[in-house]
């Protein structure tokens, strides 16, 4: 069966072999069959039944898709031991399914998601305050709002942050007018505001960074959606996308697909044709690439990204931005009992998507259970599908399950692929409802 074959409930069962794994060992404290964990699969769990370090604490930074996965396996592999999860926002907005509601397809709603049931089904202490320091010799988080928390393993998934004025003009105080809208909340509802002002037959840019910068095709699906609502809503409209890469993910995917349904609506301008931007002024609503200026009526400006400020203000990161990490158990390179998961860390071929943080938190709560009772490391793999909608009815995919080598994390040949250029259009309106099925099981299997 080929991997386009499956459907999103079917790529879970990697998941539930972990929730087995946990559900067995629970089996075997109640059981006392500490005996039973013989074999290989289930020496660690065994041992985990002496529980000789339930006094450990695990602080957890970030509540977003590494974060908020990585402290609910934790909960579950060590019941009695203190995990406290920090993050900044009362509610967590998701990236995933933010394009739909900039195009009006749902409201914030659908993609805000709060953590009363990850509190309500573990005994995780959810801090809602700002980590402002962190102290890995003495082993101590900085709160904002309250007193330092001690640690014997952190886990930071703070995800990305902005690289400020590499684009030349664009500042923070910048995205209030030209918004990136790639951390979802409130810059999504401004882009989405932008939109509906919008005269019929205005221009919408957007500009794309070149790699590594979180979600891939995240900007394309953007620009698919987007065309969706002018076509419907005003259709003299035109977007143009300028690149600072000349080509990207699923691009003969999204081109033919654009072709079909936009005509001429979507003008993708690659980097070595005019595509990388280095200036903006956002007074005068223009972009520039060198000397040409593009004035656009809507500016969605997703600039270069970098690692989260407090991995990079605890020297976590490398020149680049981005945090080295031992790839088969995320705990850093530069930090001992630090692990750093998700967008922010180097995760060799794995792309920066919330599938792939989800995935790497899971295997990083194994590793950190182990090394908690002195266990050797598990042989982890990976799996990643990234989808997008180019129409509520039209969604597109590309998946892949990966496996930890000399080099770091590698993507296994002959698993996974994309989505044929050649399906039906009911295999496209499949994929689209895979796409809500993914990110309603996603979800679930984080927030609750
Ligand atoms: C438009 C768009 C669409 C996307 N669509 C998809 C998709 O369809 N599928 C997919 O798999 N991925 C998608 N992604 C990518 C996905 O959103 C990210 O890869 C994912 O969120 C990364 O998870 P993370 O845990 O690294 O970071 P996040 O999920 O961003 O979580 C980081 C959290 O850390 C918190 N934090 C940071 N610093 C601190 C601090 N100092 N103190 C307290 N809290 C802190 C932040 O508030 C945030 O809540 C999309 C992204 C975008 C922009």
């Amino acid at each position: 069966m080929s991997w386009h074959a499956t459907s999103p409930t079917e790529r879970y069962i990697h998941y539930w072999e972990i929730r087995t794994m946990i559900n067995r060992r629970r089996f075997l404290q109640y059981s006392g069959g500490a005996a039973l964990a013989g074999s290989a699969n289930l020496g660690w769990l065994g041992m985990t039944l002496a529980g000789t370090h339930n006094d450990a604490r695990i602080v957890v930074i970030g509540g977003g898709f590494g974060g908020a996965t990585c402290a609910r396996y934790l909960a579950l592999l060590n019941p009695a031991i203190h995990i406290t999860l920090v993050e900044r926002n009362k509610n967590f907005v998701t990236c995933p399914f933010s394009n739909t509601v900039i195009s009006g397809l749902h409201d914030m709603d659908y993609i805000t998601h709060s953590f009363d049931k990850l509190q309500s089904d573990t005994k995780i202490t959810v801090i809602n305050d700002e980590v402002t320091g962190i102290d890995p010799v003495t082993k101590k988080v900085q709160l904002q709002k309250g007193k330092a928390l001690r640690y014997d393993r952190l886990v930071l998934s703070p995800g990305i942050d902005m690289r400020w004025g590499v684009i030349e003009g664009y500042e923070q105080k910048t995205a209030d007018k030209l918004p990136h809208a790639w951390q979802a909340g409130p810059q999504t509802a401004l882009l989405r505001r932008q939109l509906r002002a919008m005269k019929d037959g205005g221009l919408v840019i957007i500009t794309a960074p070149d790699n590594p910068f979180r979600c891939p095709p995240g900007p394309y699906e953007r620009a698919s959606l987007i065309a969706y609502y002018l076509q419907k809503n005003k259709p003299k409209s035109k977007i143009v996308i300028l690149d600072a890469k000349d080509k990207f993910s699923k691009q003969p995917l999204f081109q033919d697909a654009w072709d079909s349904l936009y005509g001429h609506m979507i003008e993708w301008v690659p980097g070595s044709q005019g595509g990388k931007v280095t200036k903006v002024d956002a007074k005068s609503n223009t972009v520039y690439v060198g000397t040409e200026q593009h004035k656009g009526d809507v500016i969605n400006i997703i600039p270069p990204q970098q690692a989260g400020d407090i991995a990079r203000s605890t020297g976590l990161t490398n020149d680049a931005g981005w945090c080295p990490v031992n790839q088969r158990t995320f705990e850093s390179s530069l930090h001992a009992d630090i692990y750093v998961i998700g967008d922010a860390c180097i995760a060799g071929k794995m792309p920066k998507s919330g599938y792939a943080a989800n995935s790497q938190a899971k295997v990083c709560a194994v590793q950190i259970s182990a090394s908690l009772q002195g266990m050797a490391e598990v042989e982890p793999s990976w799996v990643n599908t990234c989808y997008s909608l180019v129409t509520p009815t039209y969604g597109i995919s590309v998946a892949a399950v990966y496996r930890h080598a000399d080099e770091g994390i590698v993507a296994v040949e002959g698993a996974g692929g994309t989505s044929s250029r050649e399906a039906e259009a009911s295999t496209r309106s499949l994929e689209a409802s895979y796409a809500e099925g993914w990110y309603h099981g996603i979800v679930r299997d984080i927030w609750g």
